[in-house]
């Protein structure tokens, strides 16, 4: 059939990290464009975590084929992705196994065949930013990846997607599992600095689109979509909206973000300082997209919405009512019988 021929025109993906925060969105939109999508999973993921286990079934679900490995094994990646003839790898493994992807590099190189390789990035420009550490090392470590891929000549797309649109708290690195706050507001600094917000599956739907563009080969693109572009002022007014009340503000200092990143607790201290360089400095906001290897993705595809702030903090509302809900229904004095859920 045609939809037969097309799907088998799209070359095949194989997403590294697929049961991990980002890589499920990635996985996510790779099965719904249509490409053959490949997810690797790690042996260890596979059997010992239930919930990693009903991510990868509801994968296999909807089509995805299940490698089993891990980066750091050259050989086999090598062999992996000349056997199962990939096109495009995309990894997104996590902050602290950055460097895992020096491997998987020189297994890319010695294929010779990857069209496109798109290294776990997924936040922002890191030979721009400079943010205090322990953030700082992730990024020196995500800018030794660029350059092995660059020296290689390896064709890339480095993704720089911003924030994932959620409430942007300084000590949770995937903020978006967390309801917005309902008793204080922490505001950083005067709350003036704008950000970004970009919804798990749209990473996920334009990431898709990049790997099969030309525009977007050997470049860096930018995801800045004007409708979610706000400041913790304007976050904190929108989600007052939405729940219908007024909240008391409390400043969170620069002082105060910049000793939780000394305290150098792992994740969270590396989240500190991302959430210094965002709301104090301003390291999306302080450049503009003009050089040679760079694109901004709402010029590339303008027809092409993105899911709005304010769509995801409707969402954020109706499942706080919901919890709120469960908290004030007055519990039965006995068990109710089971005939009673016939009523529905
Ligand atoms: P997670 O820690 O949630 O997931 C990492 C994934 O990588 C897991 O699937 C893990 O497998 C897999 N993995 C780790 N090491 C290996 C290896 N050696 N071989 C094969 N698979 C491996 O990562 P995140 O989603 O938090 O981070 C992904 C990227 O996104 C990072 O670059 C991070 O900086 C960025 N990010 C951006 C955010 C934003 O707001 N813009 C928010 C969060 C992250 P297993 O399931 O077995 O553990």
């Amino acid at each position: 059939t045609d939809a037969t021929a097309s799907a088998t025109a799209k070359g095949r993906v194989l997403v590294v990290g697929a049961t991990g925060f980002i890589g499920q969105f990635v996985t996510e939109a790779s099965l719904n464009s249509g490409h053959p999508t490949y997810i690797l999973v790690r042996p260890s993921s596979a059997t010992a975590n239930p919930s990693k286990t009903k991510i990868i079934k509801t994968f296999q679900a909807k089509g995805a084929i299940v490698l089993h490995g891990v980066i750091n094994e050259n050989e086999l990646m090598e062999k992996l992705l000349k056997e199962h003839e990939i096109e495009t790898v995309i990894s997104a493994v996590g902050g602290e196994k950055i460097l895992d992807q020096l491997s998987l590099i020189h297994a890319i190189n010695a294929v010779g065949t990857i069209k496109r390789f798109l290294p776990s990035e997924f936040g922002h420009d890191v030979d721009r930013s400079n943010p205090v550490q322990p953030g700082l090392n992730m990024y020196k470590e995500k800018r030794l990846i660029r350059r092995s891929i660059e020296q290689l000549g390896l064709p890339y797309t480095y993704i720089c997607c911003n924030s994932v649109a959620s409430w942007p708290y300084h000590d949770n690195n995937h903020p978006s599992l967390a309801l917005p706050p309902h008793d204080q507001i922490p505001i950083y600094g005067d709350g003036s600095v704008k950000a970004y917000f970009v919804a798990g599956a749209d990473i996920g739907k334009f990431t898709m689109k990049t790997v099969d563009d030309l525009r977007t080969l050997d470049k860096l693109v930018h995801f800045r979509p004007s409708c979610n572009f706000y400041n913790m002022n304007e976050l904190a007014a929108l989600w007052e909206m939405k729940i219908e009340r007024s909240i008391p503000r409390v400043t969170v200092t620069e002082d105060d973000l910049l000793s939780a990143a000394a305290e150098n607790c792992i994740p969270q201290s590396v989240v500190a300082s991302f959430t210094h360089d965002i709301f104090i400095k301003g390291c999306q906001v302080n450049f503009s997209i003009d050089g040679p290897h760079e694109v901004e993705v709402s010029s590339l595809y303008p027809e092409e919405p993105f899911i709005s702030l304010d769509d995801c903090f409707n969402d954020f509302a109706a499942k706080l009512r919901e919890e709120k809900g469960k908290e004030t229904a007055p519990r039965p004095v006995v068990e109710p019988l089971p005939i009673t859920a016939t009523c529905a």
